[in-house]
């Protein structure tokens, strides 16, 4: 199953060593996604053209869509130092004014989940981003001043998976916003292709074909996938990844050949069964699937949308035609979408 080379990539200690293997670092590696590119590389070559430090970039798009992946490529064009942080860990302005404090000129700072950062971080981070200030607030009370430090020239790039979670004024200080869409199926085989070549594996094509079929369009979950199949194979001594290996695999995880879990199928159980097709406010529905709202909004309903099994109307969602038939369910009589 493994070259020489392969073996030695075939022994990392966990799975994020293999995800730092699977990361592409050129933009050659980096599939699909052609108008982000594009657009990026405009503004990167104008920047080092001008010798300037490259405008605040905001990225959005669903987990694993290559948001971190591009961020690294950008300051790898840039001859950038990466630096990484995110919204959830900058809970106090102490910990933003360390990070901001440690820049060095031409950084990029990379805040992920950054619709997680709190309003007066926010606050501290509009100056930063604008004319390179970071005012600090020293004391309390009556006595409390503030001081002013300079930062070094440097590129902010925030992503997240929820722009309409950000408050206007941070939108509107980035140079450019851009939006990772879902991928071509087609990508998504070309993605697998070279992370089976990574990782020393022979994968059938028809192998590639169901599990970019089954990969929600996004490459962090096709990459998921082949090292569930990838463990398949090892167990049971496969010198090549097939379709039957592939299938079996999917058949393990309870993932179906569009890609659905047991949650997707659960929820949209639920609007048709509990809700009669819906419309269903999402918070009801949520409560019925003792779901977080936020998470059935943002991990399962975009999906759901996109290969048309969920709609979401003024007045709530519903399943679709699709979605009932997909199920094995009979729809009812009249006008669904
Ligand atoms: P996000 O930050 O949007 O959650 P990541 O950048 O962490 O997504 O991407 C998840 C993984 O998917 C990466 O480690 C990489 O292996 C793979 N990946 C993402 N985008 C691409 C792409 N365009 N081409 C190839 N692989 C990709």
């Amino acid at each position: 199953m493994s070259s020489a080379k392969g073996k030695t990539l075939l022994n990392p200690k966990n799975d994020q060593t293999v995800d730092s293997l699977l990361r592409p670092a050129a933009w050659n590696d980096y599939v699909g996604q052609e108008k982000v590119k594009r657009n990026l590389k405009i503004i990167l070559e104008a920047a080092k053209k001008r010798q300037e430090v490259c405008d605040h970039l905001l990225f959005y798009g669903q987990a694993g869509l290559g948001k971190t992946t591009l961020a690294h490529l950008v300051a790898k064009e840039l001859g950038a130092n990466f630096k990484v942080t995110s919204g959830p860990a900058l809970e106090k302005m102490g910990d933003l004014a360390a990070v901001l404090s440690n820049l060095e000129s031409g950084d990029l700072l990379f805040i992920d989940e950054v619709h997680r950062l709190n309003r007066l971080i926010e606050e501290v981070l509009y100056p930063a981003m604008e004319t390179r200030k970071l005012h600090l607030v020293v004391g309390k009370g009556p006595g409390a001043r503030t001081l002013t430090l300079d930062l070094p020239p440097f590129t902010l790039v925030a992503a997240t998976t929820r722009i309409n979670l950000l408050s206007g004024p941070l939108r509107s200080r980035f140079g450019a916003t851009l939006k990772l869409d879902y991928y071509e199926v087609k990508d998504i085989e070309a993605i697998l292709k070279r992370s089976g070549e990574l990782l020393g594996l022979k994968v059938d094509p028809a192998a590639i074909k169901l599990i970019a079929n089954a990969s929600r369009f996004t490459p962090r979950v096709a990459n998921r996938l082949l090292k569930r199949v990838r463990d398949y194979a090892e167990v049971h001594d496969l010198k090549l990844v097939d379709e039957s290996a592939a299938k079996n695999t999917l058949e393990l995880l309870e993932i179906d050949e569009l890609g659905l879990e047991p949650h997707d199928r659960r929820l949209l159980e639920a609007i048709i069964k509990k809700f009669n097709g819906g419309p269903v406010g999402v918070a009801t529905l949520s409560a019925a699937l003792n779901e977080d709202k936020g998470n059935v909004e943002d991990v399962y309903e975009p999906y759901l949308m996109s290969i048309g099994f969920l709609s979401r109307t003024p007045s709530g969602r519903m399943a679709t035609r699709a979605a009932y038939e997909h199920l094995g369910l009979k729809p009812p009589e009249g006008t669904l979408i």
